[in-house]
């Protein structure tokens, strides 16, 4: 746990904590645990030691209340060893977030602490079989019955969902309300009552070693008391800003598997010899080192204006999608050209190259894909410039 006082010193003593977390427990497993794509419950454990659920979650609901650009870069360094356990903390703090600013006082002493020890671990249950990029439409439905809520429907791609116990779940709660999104709202669900099923566990192409299931939904009650702030119809917008903070967590990841990809190519470019020479010495390689370093740099500058604009309590659409989309796009670049530069040694699974050519297109896709980050954008920059 963290015990400096000053919000540098902190932000220096957890960064140093996760970078020797890293270091010591996680690369000596990672190649394994990814390629059998076995959950890290062990790191989990240790996470929560750490605290690490609780980065995000105010001091008096017993969490570490750090600033965003912290938790940017706490997520880049565990990105560096292996992004699959940066997805353990990922969603849970989407759904922190949402119980902290839209949450009753009495739903935040109810979760907030639990979910900080990492009692409860917390994951978004938002996209559908029929519905990811157009949220609107989602099917899955919460009935008023009484005192609680009917739910029925599946949701798809839930991280966490079969290790973890609570989820910000997103529904309809009016299916004829125009617009949509005035009929949906967002519910704390846990498991333990009949109705909660874990579906498929989902075969990824990277992200490996982190449980992404379907959840199913029959006649699943849920107390009206689990309604985040008591309201129906919000649920659209607490989500939505929720995932502003989901947006420089994903720039971050990216930033940090781009960082692993690059350093490990530097390295290796500084060893492996053709012609006579390092491959460092050749100008071609020198370009794309020149290219990868600078680009890497943008996408990290991007994420902490970002982080920074939302700690000043500001809705971040623009910036987070622009870091994002920016970052994102990057990393599969630079996890492209870590593999050119590492030739047929970067293609092989013993080298961790490939692990992150793998990972990175999660980050073009997931949190909103990079087409609608790009409508988002545009949007926000023709308001911003409206002639
Ligand atoms: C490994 C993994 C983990 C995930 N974890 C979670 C999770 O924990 N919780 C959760 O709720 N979801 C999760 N997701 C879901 C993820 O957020 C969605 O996959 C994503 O939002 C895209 O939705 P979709 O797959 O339904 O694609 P679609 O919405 O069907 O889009 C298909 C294609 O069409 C494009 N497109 C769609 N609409 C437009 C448009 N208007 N203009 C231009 N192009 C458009 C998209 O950009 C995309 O290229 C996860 C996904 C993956 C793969």
């Amino acid at each position: 746990m963290v015990t400096s006082r000053t919000p540098e010193e902190a932000r220096t003593q957890i960064i140093n904590m996760v970078r020797e977390f890293v270091r010591r427990d996680v690369e000596p497993i990672v190649q394994e645990y990814e390629r059998n794509d076995v959950v890290p419950l062990e790191l989990v454990e240790k996470m929560k030691e750490m605290g690490l659920f609780g980065i995000t979650i105010p001091e008096e609901y017993g969490g570490m209340g750090l600033d965003y650009t912290t938790f940017a870069m706490i997520f880049e360094e565990l990105c560096k060893g292996w992004m699959s356990i940066s997805g353990i903390i990922g969603t849970h703090h989407i759904m922190t977030y949402v119980v902290t600013h839209y949450g009753t006082e009495e739903q935040k002493a109810r979760f907030l602490p639990a979910m900080a020890r990492g009692e409860k671990r917390g994951g978004l249950a938002l996209t559908e079989p029929n519905a990811g990029s157009d949220v609107q439409a989602i099917e899955l439905t919460a009935t008023r019955d009484g005192e609680e809520y009917l739910v029925n429907g599946t949701k798809m791609f839930i991280t966490n969902g079969q290790h973890g116990d609570t989820f910000a779940l997103i529904t309809k709660t009016d299916k004829d309300a125009t617009p949509p999104h005035e009929g949906i709202s967002c519910f704390i669900v846990e498991k333990g009552g009949p109705g909660f099923e874990v579906g498929r566990h989902l075969d990824k192409l990277g992200y490996r070693g982190l449980d992404t299931c379907e959840l199913i939904f029959t006649n699943f009650r849920v107390g009206s008391d689990n309604l985040v702030g008591g309201l129906e119809g919000q649920g659209f917008q607490q989500v939505m800003a929720g995932l502003e903070t989901g947006r420089i967590n994903v720039a971050a990841r990216a930033v940090g598997v781009a960082t692993a990809a690059f350093e490990a190519s530097i390295k290796y470019a500084q060893g492996r010899r053709t012609f006579g020479l390092p491959i460092s010495r050749h100008q071609a390689i020198q370009l794309k080192l020149a290219d990868m370093g600078t680009k890497i740099e943008a996408a990290r500058l991007l994420t902490y204006k970002a982080a920074e604009k939302k700690d000043q309590g500001l809705r971040v659409d623009l910036e987070a999608g622009m870091a994002k989309l920016f970052a994102s796009e990057m990393c599969a670049e630079v996890t492209l050209e870590a593999m050119r530069i590492f030739g047929g040694y970067g293609y092989i699974k013993e080298n961790p190259i490939e692990r992150y050519y793998r990972d990175a297109p999660l980050m073009i896709i997931g949190e909103g894909t990079n087409e609608i980050q790009r409508l988002v954008i545009a949007r926000q920059l023709l308001q911003r410039y409206q002639v």
